[in-house]
């Protein structure tokens, strides 16, 4: 497969090129790449990227789980135009591979049944696109001005990825006499290949618009079906000192809390309630207090790590609720700050993140002032 990430999408906004924007914490073209990975019918991926993009994609990619970087060639660098990126992509490919699927890197989602039938349908001489049916009427505008009612019968909406023979597709490039096709089946039609539609998929949607990051951050949570809950529970005693990391947050005190690594009861409490939803141990299995590469190691550690175990899974974190139990210190002026961090490292909106506080009305070892408790509840999402 060629995933081609050579623009610079500017019509979704934000600093980075739209490829490179976040989507439940990690880039468009991360769960491009996953997703296409987890295809067992393909086996080689070749990413064409923007001249300038080299150090994005890197970046990127280091956070990629080992599914990708198995099935990844080298990227090439595209060209000025989809059609001459597109053809990068093509020419840095094996002589070994006979079938290629071209797919924009601004579509996250990549359904397994429609890469089936593109696969079924392709043969020499015919390429496949996934295409929709347009429900709504259509029109054709001079700026805001309607000025034509094309009759929508037969009109249907292409996507990708689109496959063909690599042969023809070459045969095709090299038959091209402008550079101003939008779609490789286009091109190749242009050069006698036939071109025949399977069904496409709404979950196969480009991130064109700012609003469709909301979209493709619903559509992960909606399309995982196996809903998970765990709770976690922690309590550290305080000791003599200055502050006490709370959610990640420093927060002014008489003590800190006494614990082998930054006793972050907050996060241990979460953590633990990932794991629980995972059903794969608890925070002592993973970093035993016993090694001491964990002493006075900051909790985002152990948080971030549980996250990724979720996200190996192919799940998302759906949204993550902490009580935490103290006389004092107060919590209430450093809640917002809490729920940032907290939702920095679960990668989600931070309507997501609850952060409440509670007193036990002077009541036990909390009442006292002993230590801190804290009640975590997690749910998640698996596929
Ligand atoms: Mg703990």
């Amino acid at each position: 497969m060629i995933v081609v990430a050579g623009g610079q999408g500017i019509r979704a906004g934000g600093r980075v090129p739209k490829q490179y924007q976040l989507v439940a914490g990690k880039p468009i073209l991360h769960h491009a790449l996953v997703h296409a990975a987890d295809c067992p019918e393909i086996d080689h991926i070749q990413v064409v990227i923007g001249d300038d993009h080299k150090s994005l994609f890197d970046e990127m990619i280091r956070e990629a789980p080992p599914t990708v970087g198995e099935k990844l060639a080298p990227v090439v660098n595209g060209g000025a135009s989809r059609q001459q990126s597109t053809l990068a992509g093509l020419q840095a490919l094996p002589d070994t591979i006979e079938t290629v699927l071209v797919h924009d890197a601004a579509r996250p989602f990549l359904p397994g049944a429609v890469i089936r039938a593109l696969l079924e349908a392709v043969e020499a001489g015919v390429g496949a696109v996934p295409t929709l049916r347009i429900p709504d009427s259509v029109k054709r505008l001079e700026i805001d001005r309607v000025i034509e009612a094309p009759n929508r019968d037969g009109l249907v909406r292409a996507q990708t990825p689109q496959a063909f023979r690599r042969n023809d597709l070459l045969a095709a490039f090299a038959a091209a006499s402008t550079d101003g096709y939008t779609d490789e089946a286009s091109l190749a039609r242009s050069n006698g290949i036939r071109i025949v539609s399977v069904p496409g998929s709404e979950a196969l949607f480009k991130i064109t618009q700012p609003d469709d990051f909301a979209k493709a951050e619903a559509h992960m949570q909606t399309h995982l079906p196996d809903v998970r809950t765990g709770m976690g529970f922690d309590v550290h005693a305080f000791e003599p000192g200055d502050h006490a990391i709370i959610c990640g947050v420093p927060v002014p005190h008489t003590h800190k809390l006494k614990g082998h690594s930054d006793a972050d009861v907050g996060l241990h409490a979460l953590t633990d309630a990932i794991f629980g939803a995972l059903g794969d141990g608890d925070i002592g299995d993973h970093f035993p207090p016993s090694d001491p590469q964990w002493k006075g190691a900051a909790s985002d550690a152990f948080l971030r790590f549980a996250v990724e175990r979720v996200k190996e899974r192919g799940g998302v974190i759906g949204h993550a609720d902490i009580t935490l139990i103290c006389e004092r210190p107060k919590i209430g002026p450093f809640r917002q700050a809490m729920k940032d961090n907290v939702a920095s490292l679960l990668g989600v909106a931070h309507d997501r993140v609850s952060i409440k506080a509670t007193t036990t009305e002077k009541l036990g070892f909390t009442g006292r002032q002993e230590g801190i408790a804290a009640q975590a509840v997690a749910t998640i999402r698996l596929p």
